[in-house]
């Protein structure tokens, strides 16, 4: 498939720090994208270690063999409507995070549909943890990280603060609701007992495709999909479009990393661009 840039597209890859000369491009004023390999369903940086996403195996993430607490019943999480799940997540008091939190971190978006209806969005930007100011402000990638994944919305026409047509909206959360202490990695069984407030998000919003930023969103998506992800490095799942509960995924880097590195810039542009094909594809 081949997306044309248009000028103010290349505006905001610029404003990214995005060369457009030096990537993939098709004759004239064309980024070509390969076709994407679709992986079947197998059943579905933290800022301070985002650099090892693109490094040779990360230390492993047991997610598989971590214990749940059991104390986040997800049987129930999995029947609440929109509201009150916001209203779970607030009270959550399943694993040691909500001792330091200052707010939760539900996430930030496309309006609901209506009085207790989830946001309409055709895209959902999943991340990884609420940072510093995440958990000041109470809504996720904010900061610097949070500028620059606004520019790379908007290169693709898209915006967190859309109020129109699905298409053109985004609904952006975390995987983990509440903040890790001096911006440590979550912990496997963090990331277990808030996965049920993940899927159930995802469930309402149904969103046409999911980008998962940065390892631990990654990890979190595809961990019933792809065996051992946890040993792979975040580099080599790129380039192919996954499967959760039926919703393609893409997988790219966070754009905390990408703060630190030009090259993967183009990277993560490339990604998108293999999104934006996705979504736009008609349903199958
Ligand atoms: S991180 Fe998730 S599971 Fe832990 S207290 Fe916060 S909302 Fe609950």
């Amino acid at each position: 498939m081949t997306l044309l840039l248009d000028n103010r597209q290349r505006a905001m890859l610029a404003e990214m720090g995005v060369r457009t000369d030096f990537l993939p491009a098709a004759p004239s004023d064309a980024i070509a994208t390969r076709a994407p390999a679709e992986v079947a369903p197998a059943s579905a940086q933290r800022v301070d270690t985002l650099a090892q996403a693109a490094t040779p195996p990360a230390p492993s993430i047991p997610l598989a063999q971590a214990q749940p607490l059991a104390s986040l019943a997800s049987t129930a999480v999995s029947e609440l409507g929109w509201e009150a799940l916001e209203q779970s997540v607030r009270a959550c008091q399943a694993c040691g995070l909500c001792k330091t939190r200052k707010n939760t971190v539900f996430g930030v978006g496309a309006p609901a549909a209506g009085p207790g209806l989830a946001p309409r969005a055709d895209w959902l930007i999943v991340g990884e943890a609420p940072g510093e100011n995440e958990d000041l402000q109470g809504e996720p990638f904010v900061g610097q990280a949070g500028r620059l994944l606004d520019n790379m919305l908007k290169a693709m026409g898209l915006s967190r603060r859309a109020q129109g047509a699905p298409q053109d909206s985004v609904y952006i959360l975390n995987v983990l609701k509440c903040r890790p202490p001096g911006n440590r990695n979550p912990q496997p069984e963090e990331l277990l007992q808030c996965a049920p407030f993940l899927e159930r998000q995802v469930a309402l919003l149904q969103p046409k495709i999911i980008v998962a930023m940065g390892r631990f969103a990654v990890q979190s998506l595809l961990k019933d999909s792809v065996p051992q992800v946890e040993s792979i490095p975040l580099g080599k799942l790129r380039g192919q479009i996954y499967n959760y509960r039926g919703i393609p995924v893409v997988v790219t880097y966070h754009p905390a990393y990408l703060l630190r590195s030009l090259a993967e810039k183009a990277k993560a542009w490339a990604d998108l661009c293999l999104a934006l094909g996705r979504a736009r594809r008609p349903q199958d």
